[in-house]
C-alpha cells in the first residue's frame, strides 16, 4: 500500500491545482457544463473510456484492471451553489454569485487523482473501477437518480465516497453504518385569507395572523407528537406577505424543511401537519394549498462496508482518530447509490487546526484543509485495491 500512498503523496500539488481551479470555475446545479467537459478530458487524457451525459451532465469513466475481480465505484460531486464567495483566496471564484461552498470541488479533485495514481496500477488491478462524477447534488431531484437510470451503476459491486467536513478537524474520519443523513423534505403552504383594510380587521381574515398561528401550531407535531428518541426538524423558512401599512394581507405563503431519518416519521409528519394546517386554517375561516414534496431520502450505510473502510482509514498515514459520526440532518443524494448497490458514505474532516473560525458549508467563507483532499484519496484508493485483493479470490473459486 505504500507504493499507492507514495505516488498520491508526489501529485499532491495537482490535486491541490484541480481543486483550485474548480474553486475559480464553479457552475450551478444541472449548468456545470464546462467542468463536466474538465473532467472528461482529464479521464480521456488516461485513456480510460469515458462517458458523458449521463443522466444530464454526469461523467462517468472506467478504469479496467488487467485481471478479472470485482467492480468497484467510486463517486464525487461536482456542482456549486448560489452564493457570491466573500474569502480573500487567489483562487477564489471567478463566476460571481456562484460558489463551491460545499467541497464539492475537493471530492472531484480527489477522484481525478486518484485515477492518475490508480491508473499506473492498471497491470496490477484485479477488477474495474468505476469513476462515477455527478452533477446536481446540491438540487433536488439531483443527479444521482437519473445517472442511475442511465446506467452508472451496471455491473457495479460496490459504491464508496466521502463528504469533506469543514467543521471535522484535519485527521479525523467519520463513518457510520445505517442512517447517516437525513432526508430532506420541502413543504410550500399557501393560506388564502380575505385581505381588507388594515383599520377594519374584524371585515377581514388576516392571513398572517392565520400563518403566525400555524407557524407555532407546526412546531407542535415535533415537540409534542414525534417520539423524542426520533430525530426530526420541521422549520419554516420563509413567511412571505407584503403589503402596505393599512393593507391586511390577503394570502401568505409559507415554505420550509422537513428532516427526517425514518420513513415512517416522514409520512406521519406529513399527514399531521396536514391535519394541523387544515384545523388551525379552518379555525380563522382561512383557505389554504398545501404542497408536501419529498427531497432525497434517508442515506443507510452498510454494514459490512462500513466496516471496511473504518478499519481501512486506520491505516492510512495521517489520519489521528476514526470515529463513529453522529447522524446529520442535512440530505445527500448519494443516499440513492446505496438503495442499488451495497456501499458506504464518510466524512473527512476538512478543518485546519490553526483557522480561529471555521465557516459551515454553504457559508459565503467556507473553506477546506486542503490536506483532507490527500487523506480522503489515500483512504478510497487503499479501499480500492484492497477491496479487489479481498474478492478477487472469490470470484476465482
Ligand atoms: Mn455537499
Amino acid at each position: 500500500m505504500q507504493e499507492l500512498f507514495d505516488c498520491l503523496d508526489e501529485i499532491y500539488n495537482e490535486i491541490v491545482e484541480v481543486r483550485r481551479y474548480l474553486h475559480q470555475h464553479p457552475e450551478l446545479s444541472f449548468k456545470e457544463v464546462k467542468t463536466a467537459e474538465y473532467i472528461a478530458n482529464f479521464h480521456r487524457k488516461l485513456g480510460h473510456t469515458t462517458k458523458t451525459k449521463v443522466g444530464g451532465n454526469g461523467v462517468v469513466a472506467y478504469l479496467e484492471g488487467a485481471h478479472s475481480g470485482p467492480t468497484i465505484a467510486l463517486r464525487a460531486d461536482f456542482d456549486a451553489l448560489p452564493i457570491f464567495e466573500q474569502t480573500d483566496l487567489p483562487y477564489k471564484s471567478q463566476n460571481d454569485g456562484v460558489m463551491h461552498a460545499c467541497g464539492h470541488d475537493g471530492h472531484t479533485a480527489i477522484l481525478l487523482g486518484l485515477a492518475k495514481v490508480l491508473n499506473k496500477f492498471k497491470s496490477e488491478l484485479h477488477g474495474t473501477v468505476v469513476f462515477i462524477h455527478q452533477h446536481a447534488e446540491e438540487l433536488p431531484p439531483g443527479g444521482a437518480i437519473t445517472m442511475i437510470e442511465d446506467g452508472c451503476l451496471d455491473g457495479v459491486d460496490v459504491i464508496f465516497g466521502t463528504h469533506l467536513q469543514a467543521q471535522m478537524p484535519l485527521g479525523e474520519i467519520g463513518y457510520r453504518t445505517g442512517a447517516l443523513q437525513a432526508a430532506p423534505d420541502q413543504f410550500n403552504i399557501r393560506i388564502q385569507g380575505r385581505g381588507g383594510h388594515g383599520a377594519y380587521p374584524h371585515q377581514t381574515i388576516d392571513s398572517i395572523a392565520v400563518g403566525s398561528q400555524l407557524i407555532s401550531n407546526l412546531q407542535q407535531i415535533i415537540s409534542r407528537k414525534v417520539d423524542p428518541l426520533d430525530a426530526a426538524v420541521l422549520s419554516v423558512t420563509s413567511f412571505v406577505a407584503e403589503n402596505p401599512y393599512n393593507v391586511i394581507a390577503d394570502s401568505a405563503e409559507l415554505i420550509g424543511t422537513v428532516r427526517t431519518f425514518k420513513e415512517e416519521t416522514r409520512t406521519f409528519i406529513e399527514q399531521e401537519m396536514d391535519r394541523v394546517i387544515s384545523g388551525t386554517c379552518s379555525t380563522f375561516g382561512a383557505n389554504y394549498e398545501f404542497k408536501y414534496t419529498r427531497g432525497y431520502p434517508t442515506l443507510i450505510n452498510h454494514k459490512e462496508e462500513t466496516e471496511f473502510i473504518r478499519d481501512i482509514a486506520r491505516k492510512v498515514p495521517s489520519v489521528v482518530a476514526v470515529k463513529e459520526t453522529e447522524p446529520v440532518m442535512g440530505g445527500e443524494d448519494y443516499a440513492y447509490y446505496l438503495q442499488h448497490v451495497k456501499g458506504t458514505f464518510f466524512f473527512t474532516g476538512a478543518q485546519n487546526p490553526n483557522w480561529k473560525d471555521s465557516y459551515p458549508h454553504h457559508h459565503p467563507r467556507f473553506d477546506i484543509d486542503e490536506r483532507a483532499l490527500l487523506i480522503a484519496a489515500k483512504i478510497l484508493g487503499m479501499a480500492t485495491l484492497e477491496y479487489m485483493k479481498n474478492h478477487a479470490k472469490e470470484l476465482q473459486v
